[in-house]
């Protein structure tokens, strides 16, 4: 704590050695040209779960094809997970879908952190991030990269059960140090000391612009914050079947109601065929994935099409044949659209 009450007493001189680095050094990023709200929303939203390189190209065609709120609005829900596909997390699509509606609906969009929070996919650093920079909002963007650089700075020692809580305890220092800036500068100057300079691993402290306020830095330790506890990983197996008729491919459609896959196409599991794991002998591939603490193992098995597996398609109404040279007209999950690509190649 006391060291950082020696950060905020510096705020002013901390302010301008960030600011001024990020003016001269900030990457240019196509949401920064010509910025508005809509660019802010839309980015927000992509970067909230992937890696600014892999959403440039999305961020470029979904801005082609829905270019403002009115746009996003009227677009039909398979357009808008088309243009989503392979971003994953997809429940980031429907929630920006339901935004732009609420949105277009308003004379004016809404100005306040507390009326964004309101809308649907808005959690605290989202509200923070579109407001400052959109509005000028006073609301500090505390993110992964923001607990790192405040943890560092202060050195704090305190362990952390995860990042959600390491966030909470750095929101008062993070708005102290906001105070008098230009609120929408200052926080994508954090953002981007996080991405480029602070880095998790190898922090370059000698090109760092705030170093000399730096405690965990004077110690020669910064890697060492923050103390979070490492995530606890759990191992999962999943048996999919690989199961062609008649020029088709069998899937699954994510139940409407369903979190994560809702609409989306996958392989089925063996399960949702009534199938126990199958022989090793029809084994095609193996592929590996990590979806929060879950690392699953998804084995992928080829099955012959016979009158029960027929029966049981068309006796459940989320099972679906899909011509294999009309899979480009569906939405399939990310890891499945590259399965199913790696192994149609592989056949042929
Ligand atoms: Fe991070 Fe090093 Fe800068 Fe401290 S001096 S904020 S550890 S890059």
């Amino acid at each position: 704590m006391a060291n950082s009450e020696q950060l905020i007493a510096q705020r002013p001189a901390f302010q301008r050695a960030l600011h001024a680095w990020y003016r001269a050094h900030h990457r240019k990023l196509p949401w920064r040209d010509e910025p508005s709200l809509y660019k802010t929303v839309v980015s927000e939203f992509m970067l909230q779960q992937t890696q600014i390189k892999t959403a440039l190209p999305y961020f470029d065609r979904w801005l082609r094809e829905l270019p403002d709120f009115t746009a996003l609005a009227a677009a039909s829900e398979e357009k808008v997970m088309k243009l989503w596909e392979g971003l994953g997390y997809y429940s980031r699509a429907r929630n920006l879908h339901k935004l732009a509606r609420s949105v277009a609906a308003l004379p004016l969009p809404p100005r306040a952190v507390a009326d964004w929070r309101e809308l649907p996919g808005i959690g605290p650093y989202t509200a923070a991030a579109i407001t400052s920079i959109s509005f000028g909002e006073p609301a500090a963007c505390v993110d992964g990269n923001v607990v790192r650089i405040l943890a560092r700075l202060t050195a704090e020692a305190r362990p952390f059960r995860d990042s959600s809580e390491a966030a909470k305890y750095f929101t008062p220092l993070a708005d102290a140090l906001i105070v008098g800036a230009d609120a929408g500068m200052h926080n994508q100057a954090m953002m981007e000391l996080g991405a480029t300079v602070c880095m998790r691993q190898k922090p370059m402290c000698l090109v760092c612009p705030v170093a000399e306020f730096c405690e965990g830095r004077k110690r020669g330790t910064p890697e060492k914050y923050p103390h979070l506890q490492p995530k606890q990983i759990e191992q999962r197996t999943v048996a999919r079947i690989w199961c062609e008729h008649r020029g088709q491919l069998l899937l699954r459609r994510g139940h409407a109601a369903a979190k994560r896959l809702a609409g989306l196409h996958e392989l089925p599991e063996a399960s949702d065929l009534g199938l126990k794991t199958p022989d090793a002998s029809t084994l095609l591939v193996t592929k590996r994935r990590t979806i929060t603490r879950f690392q699953i193992a998804e084995s992928i098995y080829k099955l012959e099409a016979d009158a029960a597996l027929l029966k049981a398609v068309k006796a459940d109404a989320s099972l679906e044949w899909i011509a294999v040279n009309a899979l480009d007209t569906i939405t399939l999950s990310g890891p499945h659209k590259r399965w199913i690509g790696e192994l149609l190649a592989a056949r042929s």
